[in-house]
């Protein structure tokens, strides 16, 4: 089944652009994914074209006003696994879990804001989850809504060439990937690790899980506690002891 995502924004061409290449492009291709834009500016009802308006109260800026977007809205049609999302710097922080649960859906609505934001009524008019990308504010949705199209289409079957391709990727069970090396094998006096070029695979794939958990532990601690925490595996607690005594003496 193919992954529709209806992207409701001011600048559509942010949307279109940035989804023109590479993975992203050939998953629209091959039909696995389809991005569609929709402008609210289409569908105000102001001779001005209008989409935005001085705020209550006074203050700087604009915001984004009911009508076009509420409107614009209204004009997609919606499926019982449709998922709306409203970007916004005040929303739950994407994450790879979110990105995972939301592969599933056949259907996903991105509304992007600009300048300063929203009407509050939108949000509840359209009961959209507001998400955010981190706590850090951006000029607009766009690049929020492009980060989530990317990570959620990595997460759809049959997306990337392999699957394990994701199926590795960081954060992915919850410990960030291992080291990657590519020819040469020796580069300004640095080598590549020799077991990985023994061909075992067993040795390397112990090698590499060991990796994941050094990694994890040097870089961020907090997924490497909740990850030993929930670790019910009897090969991975092995290394995960190993880990641990390397680094505690
Ligand atoms: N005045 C708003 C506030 O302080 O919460 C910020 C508005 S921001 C300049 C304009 C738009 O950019 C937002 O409505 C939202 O759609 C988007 N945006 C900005 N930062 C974001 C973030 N970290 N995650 C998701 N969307 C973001």
């Amino acid at each position: 089944m193919q992954m529709k995502f209806d992207v409701i924004t001011l600048f559509p061409d942010m949307i279109n652009q940035a989804c023109s290449h590479s993975i992203i492009a050939r998953g629209i291709s091959h039909n696995i994914i389809s991005v569609n834009t929709l402008n609210p500016r289409d569908f105000t009802l102001d001779k001005h074209k209008k989409v935005d308006d001085t705020p209550y109260g006074g203050g700087a800026g604009m915001v984004l006003m009911c009508q076009p977007y509420c409107d614009c809205f209204d004009s997609i049609e919606k499926t019982d696994n449709t998922e709306i999302i409203l970007l916004s710097p005040q929303g739950k922080v994407f994450n790879q879990n979110m990105a995972r649960y939301l592969s599933k859906k056949e259907h996903i609505i991105l509304i992007c804001g600009h300048y300063e934001g929203f009407d509050e009524r939108i949000k509840k008019y359209t009961r959209a989850k507001e998400v955010s990308i981190g706590d850090f504010v951006l000029t607009g949705g766009e690049l929020p809504a492009v980060c989530i199209i990317d990570s959620v289409s990595r997460n759809i079957d049959g997306f990337l060439g392999k699957i394990d391709s994701a199926h590795f990727d960081s954060f992915s069970d919850g410990l960030l990937e291992h080291p990657q090396f590519t020819k040469p094998r020796l580069y300004q006096q640095m080598e590549v690790p020799e077991i990985l070029l023994g061909g075992n695979h067993q040795l390397i794939a112990k090698w590499r899980r060991k990796q994941q958990m050094i990694i994890t532990y040097q870089k961020r601690k907090d997924l490497f506690d909740k990850f030993k925490e929930n670790c019910r595996n009897k090969e991975d607690l092995a290394l995960l002891n190993e880990v641990i005594s390397e680094f505690t003496v």
